[in-house]
């Protein structure tokens, strides 16, 4: 796989954001750089290029700056996982807890055909708690997960730890 360490220098850290005592790790600072964004979506690439992948999908907001440039080198198509009511057609929906009350994903129910096999993808792994209501709705849709995807993984979190079957892939690790 491709090294990408050498782009945390391009990730910010912005102390108390958004709430006191949070650190935010802003890969606004990350994208901007040419190198680094063609690098990010290269490893990307190179690790799900043999993984038969039909579908990317990208989970709003931070996931669709990824997912469409992934599905375009995949050859794959593309799937907005949306904040609720905000897709026109009949959705799958999936309600998940946060650390003060909850959150919830939806999907059009006709995104994924049986058996495709899908990528998941986001900018940042921190508690899982995101991605594992997003792998409950592909398969809810009966879709095959090939993988999910990260920039950014907080190891010291170990949102990982929610995906003993899946295979999870972040480019960059802080510990
Ligand atoms: P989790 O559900 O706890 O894994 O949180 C991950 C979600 O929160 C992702 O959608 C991220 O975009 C967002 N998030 C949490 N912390 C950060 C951060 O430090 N930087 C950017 N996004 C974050």
């Amino acid at each position: 796989p491709i090294n990408c360490e050498p782009l945390k220098q391009l990730i910010r850290t912005v102390p108390d954001f958004p709430k006191p005592g949070i650190l935010f790790y802003d890969i606004t600072t990350l994208l901007k750089d040419k190198a680094g964004f063609a690098q990010m979506i290269d490893a990307f690439a190179a690790y799900y290029i043999d993984k038969h992948v039909d579908l990317v999908l990208g989970i709003e907001a931070r996931g669709f700056i990824f997912g469409p440039a992934m599905a375009y080198r995949l050859n794959a198509g593309f799937v907005p996982v949306r904040k609720p009511k905000k897709l026109p057609a009949p959705v799958a929906k999936v309600t998940y807890d946060l650390e003060y009350g909850s959150d919830s994903l939806e999907i059009h129910l006709d995104a994924i055909q049986p058996g495709q096999r899908v990528v998941i993808v986001d900018d940042l792994l921190a508690t899982g708690g995101t991605m594992q209501a997003t792998v409950q709705l592909v398969r809810q849709l009966g879709g095959e997960i090939a993988g999910v995807a990260f920039a950014v993984e907080l190891d010291f979190l170990k949102g990982r730890d929610k995906f003993p079957d899946v295979d999870v892939y972040s480019l960059l690790h802080y510990n």
